[in-house]
């Protein structure tokens, strides 16, 4: 069964991890040229009931424990005069909060943790067809098309699927 996940982000690299670890390929089609095409911006908070999870799930809980800095979550607020009124100071190597993780990091981590061949940089979709024995007719950017029998839209805001 061809599984065809359009966007490499955190979402549709983390649905080609899961299945991968249980034996089941996947192809993921990415408009952006390579891995190192763009910086991936700041960082991000991965909450345990979510992102943690899927991280879990993915296998790669202590990957991302060791990129991960429970530090960041250090906050305080002030009163207009400099008094403090709040002091969040997580305990150290805690990650029962929402610890920060740079995007390129967790990035990284997902890509490393899949054949190199799952990722198809390059590809952007541009309409998903309905086949009349099922599945789908792909066509990228360029004219170039694929067939597959599942398709996961993870081309984030606005996603084209
Ligand atoms: C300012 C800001 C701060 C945030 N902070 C947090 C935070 O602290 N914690 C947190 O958990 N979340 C945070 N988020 C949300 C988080 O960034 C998103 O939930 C997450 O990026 C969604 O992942 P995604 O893979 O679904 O989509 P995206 O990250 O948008 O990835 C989509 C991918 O699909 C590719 N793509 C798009 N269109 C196509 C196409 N037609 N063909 C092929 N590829 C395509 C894109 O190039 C991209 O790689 C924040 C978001 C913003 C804007």
């Amino acid at each position: 069964m061809r599984i065809a996940i359009a966007g490499g982000g955190f979402g549709g690299l983390t649905l080609a991890r899961i299945p991968h670890r249980h034996g089941i390929g996947a192809v993921v089609y990415e408009r952006e040229a390579s891995r190192s095409a763009r910086s991936q911006g700041g960082s991000l908070d991965l909450h345990p009931e979510s992102g943690q999870r899927a991280l879990a799930d993915a296998g790669l809980a202590s990957r991302f424990r060791s990129e991960a800095r429970p530090e960041g979550e250090e906050h305080r607020i002030l009163a207009p005069a400099g008094r403090t009124l709040v002091h969040h100071k997580p305990q150290p190597g805690s990650f029962s909060g929402r610890p920060e993780i740079d995007r390129g990091a967790l990035r990284d981590l997902l890509l490393d943790s899949l054949p190199a061949d799952t990722v198809l940089w390059q590809h952007r979709l541009v309409a998903a067809t309905p086949r009349p024995d099922g599945g789908f007719r792909l066509t990228f950017a360029g004219g170039h098309s694929a067939d597959c029998e599942v398709l996961i839209g993870a081309d984030g805001a606005r996603s084209v699927v």
